[in-house]
């Protein structure tokens, strides 16, 4: 502290000495500020006895004592509503203005505690006891010379936010004497609350000082520094309109200057819809949506929404069509050449045809294929609108669970978009495409509605001529729209949707068909995918078969399809790096190239056996040959059923047990035979799913050769239900079942006489190859199957 502004006892007039170091001084009460010793600060004094005080100091030029109230809205002078620690200082300039209130700086001189109001009645006066600040050497205090550095850098960091912070305030803070004057300089010029400045003065200890000095420092710096951060992001987002609004500015200046006027973009845009010729209410409306969009801001969100409506209509299609295909013989060319087989669906496409050339106007059908994966549903789709000259679209169904995505969300959604059906109409730009509902029975729905329902009014003839889709907000006339769906279930598709379609059954493939297939369409396109020349890939018939039997087990081509991509790959790399002509593929080598055979099926017993009769199961993978086998031994009359099967099929067995004791004297067997014995049904082959009625006669068969002792022919198979009074009720799956049966080496097969109408649909090869006998009780399948 500087000598000669030390207080003399002596100087001061009021009050008196108590205490040995200890004086009275006129005083200051601060209402929102804390002065720092070194440190000049301007304030204003108003209340009288502060005023009183200040002008009573002039007087004996004593220093005044300037301390901090606790409570700014306190107006007297008491040792509850203030600090304990002050300041004395010099009163460096003095004004007084008109209405009384004193201006002054005062210079802050060093740090003194408040002890007692002394009793003055003019003029605030206290005893205060003058402090001394810490002695310290800076020298060899590392601690003390980085908290010292700290404080200076950091505050002259400060110095880019804060104005007050100026050149002149740095240099007096490098030529600071002491670490003390540091803090008082710095914290002088902090946005820190009272408080925290306060325990800054009252801090004794150096290092102490200087840590909380440097705290406020950092939480200074930390605000300006966020607050920058946010001014910078607002301050980019507006520079960012700002520039383009001058360059579009300039570039209309620029373009004036080289004669090519700028035309308005309203204008360019209502050209393109004149051009369309609308409907009057589309027309409308967009006339509409061009004014609000020529009042705006053309930088303003909303025009963008206004303006992507606008391209919607404008790249919708609303007139444009391709010509029928009325070529009779061409069509039918195209659909034979695209699919193998498959002539009840190009009969009907045929039809469709005819009618097209005969009325103008016909309401397209409404066709769903439905068929187990890889029979060729889509891809025949597609070969369909080839042949009717029509564009190609597809709407994948799968998965879709909102109305929304069939109808579109409005256009107060942000990033609101047309549904599907409008999205494939603007890919197929014309307004008669063939539209595929591709999985029309994967569709789900939850709360946000049931797109059904919203399908529903696409397929209906009599609605689809407006259909309402919510961003258009117009109606689009789907009518001229050729619709084709697919489903691999009919009975997933909901009924109502159902009842508006045609429903064709694809069901699977043959053996041979599927030689054909793979032969004439598969091999062929995989080839060339693969970049392979004619002969480079030969496969033996023998090969073609195994790949069939035993590398797929699908209604469809499918896996066949991908076994045949595997060969021609490997075709590939064999021809390139072994240097040879041909990859030729045989029975033998086949496993070389496509691994181990994944799938055994089933093949007729090798001899008659007792108690093991083959029944056919049928699942969407196609048919397969059921042992079903039962065993007798010492007991009485228990049946056990294993093989883990369904009810329906665990009933049927206890059925045919029923039905077979009730025959036991026409078996020529003593009813109490079956008191004696234990049966044990036995269902193997963990793979194949096994329930459903239809081994009800096989049951029956199996059970009666069991009790009667005699084997049953080993080359027959049979399917049927059963009923208790003996008869045999039709069947499911006739095609996939005989199919298996001709697979595995059956020479005879019995079904259910209420399924001889199913035998028109049987491929002719199979029925040259097995004898099929209709039956219409169990017990001619007895007779037929035991050997006499
Ligand atoms: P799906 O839609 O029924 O699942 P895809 O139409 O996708 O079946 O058919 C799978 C593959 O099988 C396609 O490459 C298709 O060309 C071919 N395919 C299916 N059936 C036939 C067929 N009858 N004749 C020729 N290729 C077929």
């Amino acid at each position: 502290m500087d000598e000669k502004n030390k207080p003399e006892k002596d100087s001061i007039s009021v009050g008196e000495s108590t205490n040995i170091g200890a004086n009275n001084f006129y005083s200051l009460p601060l209402r929102d500020v804390v002065i720092f010793p070194s440190m000049t600060t301007t304030i204003l004094v108003g209340r009288p006895k502060s005023v009183a005080a200040v002008e009573e100091a002039r007087k004996i030029n004593a220093p005044i004592f300037t301390v901090t109230q606790t409570n700014p809205d306190f107006d007297g002078f008491d040792e509850k509503n203030i600090y304990k620690i002050g300041v004395l200082c010099n009163i460096i300039e003095y004004s007084k203005m008109s209405d009384g209130t004193l201006k002054l700086i005062l210079q802050g001189i060093g740090r003194a505690r408040f002890l007692k109001v002394v009793d003055n009645p003019r003029a605030f006066v206290s005893l205060v006891e003058i402090l001394k600040d810490q002695a310290f050497s800076n020298q060899n205090n590392k601690e003390l010379l980085g908290l010292i550095k700290s404080c200076v850098e950091n505050f002259t960091k400060l110095a880019d936010f804060n104005k007050r912070i100026n050149a002149d305030v740095l240099s007096f803070l490098v030529k600071a004497q002491s670490p003390f004057d540091i803090s008082n300089i710095i914290a002088t010029y902090l946005n820190s609350p009272i408080d925290l400045r306060q325990s800054v003065l009252e801090e004794e200890n150096l290092t102490k000082k200087l840590y909380k000095t440097l705290e406020l420092i950092k939480t200074d710096l930390e605000i300006y520094e966020t607050e920058a951060k946010i001014n910078k992001t607002i301050q980019d987002k507006v520079t960012k309109t700002q520039k383009d609004f001058y360059l579009h500015e300039q570039l209309k200046q620029i373009k004036k200057e080289l004669g090519q006027d700028e035309e308005n973009e309203v204008e360019i845009l209502r050209k393109k819809i004149n051009k369309l010729k609308l409907p009057k209410e589309v027309l409308e409306k967009c006339n509409n949506e061009l004014s609000k969009l020529d009042k705006m801001n053309p930088y303003a969100s909303e025009s963008s929404v206004i303006r992507n409506y606008l391209d919607w209509i404008i790249e919708l299609p609303w007139h444009k069509q391709t010509l029928p295909n009325n070529d009779f013989k061409k069509a039918h060319q195209i659909l034979d050449k695209s699919h193998f087989g498959l002539d009840k669906v190009k009969e009907r496409i045929l039809e469709f045809i005819a009618v097209q050339m005969k009325s103008k106007n016909s309401k397209g059908p409404i066709l769903c294929f439905v068929g187990a994966p890889g029979v060729g549903k889509t891809s025949f789709a597609k070969s369909i609108a080839d042949a009717l000259n029509r564009k190609y679209v597809k709407v994948s169904l799968g998965g879709v669970r909102d109305e929304s995505e069939i109808r579109g969300h409005r256009r107060t959604y942000i990033g609101s978009m047309p549904g599907r059906m409008i999205q494939s109409m603007r890919k197929a730009k014309v307004v008669n495409p063939l539209m595929l509902l591709d999985e029309i029975d994967k569709m789900s729905y939850d709360l946000r509605g049931d797109p059904s329902s919203a399908l529903l009014e696409v397929l209906d003839p009599e609605q689809n001529s407006s259909f309402s889709d919510h961003y258009l907000e117009i109606d689009y006339d789907l009518s001229k729209v050729m619709f084709v769906a697919t489903a691999n279930n009919v009975a997933s598709i909901p009924v109502p949707l159902r009842d508006r379609m045609e429903i064709i059954k694809l069901t699977g493939y043959t053996e041979d068909e599927k030689m054909h297939i793979a032969k004439e369409h598969l091999l062929m396109k995989q080839m060339e995918e693969n970049g392979l020349k004619k002969n480079e890939l030969i496969i033996d018939d023998a090969a073609f078969l195994a790949i069939i039997r035993n590398y797929t087990f699908e209604a469809g081509v499918r896996n066949l399809n991908r076994e045949l991509n595997k060969l021609a790959r490997k075709a590939a790399k064999e021809i390139v790096t072994k240097k040879i002509k041909k990859l030729h593929i045989t029975n033998t080598n086949i496993s070389e190239y496509l691994g181990v055979e994944k799938f055994k099926f089933g093949i007729a017993k090798e001899s008659n056996m007792v108690g093991v009769a083959t029944g056919l199961a049928y699942t969407e993978y196609g048919g397969d040959l059921l042992d079903i086998e039962t065993l007798k031994f010492e007991g009485s009359g228990k049946i056990q059923i294993t093989g883990k099967l369904g009810d329906v099929m665990k009933e049927s067995a206890l059925a045919s047990v029923s039905y077979i004791r009730s025959i036991s004297k026409e078996l020529r067997i003593d009813p109490k035979k079956f008191n004696k014995y234990d049966f044990h049904i036995h269902v193997p082959e963990g793979a194949t799913p096994k329930d459903g009625p239809s081994a009800g006669v096989a049951l029956c068969v199996s059970l009666a050769s069991i009790i009667t002792n005699k084997p049953i022919k080993k080359d027959i198979a049979m399917t049927g239900e059963i009923t208790l009074s003996g008869q045999v009720l039709e069947i499911g799956g006739l095609k996939e079942k005989l199919l298996a049966a001709m697979r595995g080496g059956i020479k005879t097969v019995l079904i259910p006489k209420s399924n001889q109408k199913d035998l028109k649909d049987i491929p002719k090869e199979v029925l040259k190859n097995l004898r099929i006998k209709p039956i219409s009780k169990i017990k001619e399948a007895i007779d037929e199957c035991l050997v006499k």
